[in-house]
Order: C-alpha cells, then structure tokens, then sequence
C-alpha cells in the first residue's frame, strides 16, 4: 500500500481500537494519528457505558461481532499488554436473560432460531424452568425467557479503552489533543482534517470515530450520517435483596439490569426520547425504574439509589446498526459511527475490520460489509430486534 498516514477522529473505543488494529497489522507500514479533545474522556460513551457483551441479537452480523470481541476479551492480557502492563477488564461471564411475555414470546423463539444458526450457546425457559432457575423472579406474566449460557457477559469498559489506547501508543500511534472540525476534499478525495485552530493536518485516509458527534463532522460532505446522541440514564442501586446466579436481565418493559459487586446497575429507554439533550441525569426516571423492577424482583422493594450517570448511545435513526466502512462519496474517509448501544462489545470487532479495509483493501477476517453506508441510500435497512 503505498499510502501512509491515517487520521482517526475521535479516540473512544472504537477510534482507539482502529488505531491499535492498524498498528499492529502486519502489512500496515504507516503512520497513525488519533485525535481527541479530551483525553479525559468525560462525556466518552465509552467510559458512560454499562459495557455488556451479548450474542443475543437477531442478526447474524452482530452475533459474529459479538463472538470475535469475547475472544478478544479473554485473551486480552496477552494481545493488549505493554512491557510491565497486563490489562484487567475483568471480564465477568455472565448471560443475558431476556424475558417474553405472551405477545413477545415468538418474537424470542425467532431470535433464538437464528442464534442457533450462528452456534450461540443460549436456552429457552418457560415460565416453569424460570421459576426454578431464579426463584427471586417474579414470573407469573411470563411466557418465556432466553438465558445466554456461554459467551456472555460484562466488563469494565473504561479498563478496555485504555488497553487499547495503550498498546496503540506502544505500537506508535499518536494521540493529539485538539478538535476536528471536518474533512477537507478534493476531487472525491479527503486529504486533510481541519482543526479548530485553523490549521489542517494532511492524511491519506480519515477515520470518523467521533461516537455522538460524528454528523456534524460531515457537513459538506454530500452525505448525512443520521447518528445523534440519545441519552441513557444509569441508575447504581443497593438493596438487601439476593439475586444468586443474577443474569442481565431484560424486562419486557425495557428495563433492564445487572449486578456490579454488591449494588446491581438498571436503567430504562426514556418515554420521550429526544436527540442530543445535555447529559443531565433525570431523576423522575428513577420512579418508572423502581415500580417495574419492584414488580419483577419483589426483594427489590426495599431499594436505594446510590448514585447515577448519563450517558449518549451514539443512535442510529435509521436502523440502530453501525454505519461501517468507507464514506458511499469519498472512499478514503472510514465511518465508524452509530452503534447504537453496542459499541464496546463490537469494538474488536470494528477496529479490526476498519484496520483490514485501509491495508488490505478489503474485509479479510469478518465480512462487515451489511454494515455499509450504502444501505442508508438503498433505503435497506439491516433491521436489530434485540435492540436494548
Ligand atoms: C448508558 C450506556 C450504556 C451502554 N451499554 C453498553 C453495553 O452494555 N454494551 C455495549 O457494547 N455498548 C454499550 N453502550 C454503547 C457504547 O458505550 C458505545 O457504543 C461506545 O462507547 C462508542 O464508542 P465511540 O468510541 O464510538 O464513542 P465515544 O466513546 O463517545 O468516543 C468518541 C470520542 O470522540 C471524541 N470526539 C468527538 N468529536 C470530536 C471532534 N470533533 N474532535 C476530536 N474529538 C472528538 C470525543 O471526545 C470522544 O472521546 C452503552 C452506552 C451508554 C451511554
């Protein structure tokens, strides 16, 4: 490959990701800039994240990115070490269980015909085998539940971001603290990114990796990336309920939560789900979180809340998929952009397939091309079931 310097935007987990995966491809000679404006990552989706892995979706694609970034997970304190540091996700494995009523129920026997076809190590219970299994439950409205048994679980989102940042820079990736502005182009081509100061730095390939900011970053580019921030409020609680074996459980209502250490996290899809509000934590919220949850786990009717944050999903108004691969007008200009709320799970899995795209030309180890811009102008959407 005869071109040598890429410009990521952006240096969450998905940027950072791109920049270690480029780094360390064997056939990558070049060199790699990321830029970020805040490498203290405050408003970062990734270090807002409740940062779960599930191969619980309804499409082949996800499941399979799923699949990569659990291995990765495992393994990562030999693949991301750095002389005198080994990385610690603390990878917890863990399933999802999520819970059907009545109408729901086929829906998940759907789902679950394609996890088979992708070997995801997951179990139908009805309402019976739910009781048994997890006796603090209540289930009399349920009709089923779909328990991940493998493969499965959660980590600590920000330990991963900085694994990768790390063993980017190890490897010689620069990371530059400043903002981008937007790509400059010429005859279908990006050959710099501007910056806030005015200035411009040159580039043979850019990378959009800008989470919930990226579509402002493509005005004048001749395509409008339909992302925006959609704030998801996580609420910490403690209660003397016990919860042995406690799965992420996924109510019908959306609720959902999980237990960290001796608290469990929840958190619930607002009524009114506006773009790009400011990252304020609503309050009110907590009231809908506690009278569902209350009802699903009666334990937890004596609950507190210990603290909460807010965080953006980097959403996807179109499909709630990730936009993947080249701009459909510029073909050196990589998006990376709209996970929609599984971006550290797909992490891995974005960063080694952008890094295959720039130095081989092509998708080598998972074909993520579904996930292509152009099916926004096909008006094709890769329709997610499992969308939490
Ligand atoms: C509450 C919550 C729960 C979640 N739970 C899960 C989960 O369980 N499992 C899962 O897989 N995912 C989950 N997600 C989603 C996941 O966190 C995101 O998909 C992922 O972090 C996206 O990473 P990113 O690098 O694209 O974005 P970010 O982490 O937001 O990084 C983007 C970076 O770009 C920088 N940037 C933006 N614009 C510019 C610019 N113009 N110039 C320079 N820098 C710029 C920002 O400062 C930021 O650091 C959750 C998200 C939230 C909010």
């Amino acid at each position: 490959m005869k071109s040598n310097h890429v410009v990521i935007v952006g240096g969450g987990v998905i940027g950072s990701a791109i920049a270690y995966f480029l780094a360390a491809h064997p056939r990558f000679q070049g060199q790699v800039t990321v830029i970020e404006r805040d490498p203290s990552y405050v408003q970062a989706s990734s270090t807002l994240s409740a940062s779960s892995i599930r191969q619980q979706f309804s499409t082949p694609v996800n499941i399979q990115m799923s699949q990569f970034g659990f291995a990765f997970l495992r393994d990562i304190q030999q693949t991301l070490s750095v002389p005198e540091h080994a990385p610690e996700v603390g990878l917890q494995e863990r399933g999802y269980l999520y819970l059907a009523s009545e109408s729901g129920a086929a829906a998940l026997q759907e789902n679950h015909l394609v996890q088979q076809t992708q070997d995801v190590d997951v179990a139908l219970l009805d309402r019976a085998a739910l009781a048994q299994k997890f006796p603090w439950l209540h289930v009399d409205d349920l009709a089923l539940g779909s328990l991940g048994v493998h493969g499965e679980g959660w980590f600590d989102g920000y330990a991963l971001l900085m694994a990768f940042r790390r063993k980017a820079r190890s490897l010689g990736v620069t990371y530059v603290q400043t903002e981008a502005q937007g790509f400059a182009h010429q005859a279908g081509r990006v050959h710099a990114v501007h910056l806030r100061d005015g200035s411009s730095l040159a580039c043979d390939w850019a990378v959009n990796a800008a989470g919930a900011w990226a579509r402002p970053l493509l005005q004048h580019t001749g395509f409008d990336l339909p992302v925006v921030g959609k704030k998801r409020d996580v609420f910490v609680v403690s209660s003397p309920a016990k919860t042995p074996d406690c799965p992420l459980v996924i109510d019908p209502s959306g609720l959902w939560f999980r237990p960290e250490g001796q608290f469990w996290l929840c958190g619930i899809p607002p009524e009114e789900d506006l773009d790009d509000v400011p990252l304020d934590v609503d309050h009110r919220q907590f009231d809908a979180v506690w009278q569902i949850i209350a009802m699903r786990v009666p334990g937890f009717e004596a609950l507190r809340m210990q603290r909460a944050w807010a965080g953006y999903y980097e959403y996807n108004l179109f499909d709630q998929n990730a936009v993947l691969g080249p701009h459909p007008l510029l073909p050196n200009l990589m998006l990376a952009n709209g996970f929609s709320g599984h971006g550290m799970q797909h992490s891995p899995a974005a960063g080694r397939g952008i890094a295959e795209l720039i130095a081989d030309g092509a998708y080598q180890s998972l074909d993520l091309s579904l996930l292509s811009a152009q099916r926004l102008l096909d008006q094709q959407p890769l329709i997610e079931k499992n969308v939490i």
